[in-house]
């Protein structure tokens, strides 16, 4: 059952990074479809565009060393169903920072933008995640 946009995509909102803070949006997660990542989805907040976002998991000892920048969280977990861990993902998800990445080249977008990010330039904390699509 999709969720309605707030509001129809505007494709005349120029391109500014632009931080929009925690929104209200209701945005969801599931797991992708190899069970190796989740895929959060909702629409911006500024522009109103479809969004979503694919994280990898990390698999427990395999190419991590030297990477202390990889959040701990993104494991592969062993029960992905079990609520503990669903809530510990859903916990660090909510901390996450997300940039739009509706696919619209928005007016004015420099052309040194971030490759495979095509948006309004917004960014957002999510206040509202509500997990879909449990296998
Ligand atoms: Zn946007
Ligand atoms: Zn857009």
């Amino acid at each position: 059952m999709p969720e309605q946009p707030p509001r129809s995509h505007d494709f005349d909102a120029e391109y500014a990074a632009t931080d929009v803070g925690r929104t209200t949006f209701p945005f969801t997660w599931r797991d992708s479809d190899d069970g190796l990542g989740v895929v959060v989805e909702g629409h911006c907040p500024r522009c109103h565009g479809r969004t979503r976002r694919e994280i990898r998991r990390i698999v427990p000892g395999t190419g991590t060393k030297g990477a202390p920048s990889v959040p701990s969280w993104l494991r592969l977990r062993r029960n992905p169903e079990a609520a503990t861990d669903q809530a510990m993902d859903q916990e660090v998800l909510l901390a996450e920072r997300y940039f739009c990445a509706c696919g619209h080249p928005h007016p004015n977008r420099p052309s040194d933008g971030h490759a495979g990010r095509v948006g309004c330039g917004a960014s957002w904390v999510l206040g509202a995640l509500a997990r879909i699509g449990a296998r």
